[in-house]
């Protein structure tokens, strides 16, 4: 078996969605978060989209610091404050980022 017989192979391998999801996912992305209660907005790209949509950054305790506060301490904000409102990563919705605001 040939290299170029390998490399045809990878080209015509099916991904699946939910794979293509995954990896896209791990890229980092640029998002823009709102502070609702002041009107200020910030660029971060900093994270990948998983961090936003489900990890750490999905909630005003890692969100906060974007903006200069450090407030929580050992118990969660919640999602109330620090809205995304916009986003560039491929098959992740804005309402996914802001699933429990
Ligand atoms: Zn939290």
């Amino acid at each position: 078996m040939g290299a170029d017989t390998k490399l045809d192979q990878w080209e015509t391998a099916r991904v699946s969605e939910t794979t293509l999801r995954r990896l896209r996912a791990r890229a980092v992305t640029v998002v823009r978060v709102l502070d609702t209660q002041t009107g200020h907005v910030v660029w971060n790209g900093e994270h990948n989209a998983y961090y936003w949509a489900e990890g750490d950054g999905a909630c005003d305790c890692n969100r906060e610091r974007l903006f200069g506060f450090d407030s929580s301490a050992g118990v969660c904000l919640g999602c109330k404050r620090f809205v995304i409102i916009e986003c560039d990563a491929p098959g992740y919705t804005l309402a996914e980022f802001n699933e429990g605001y």
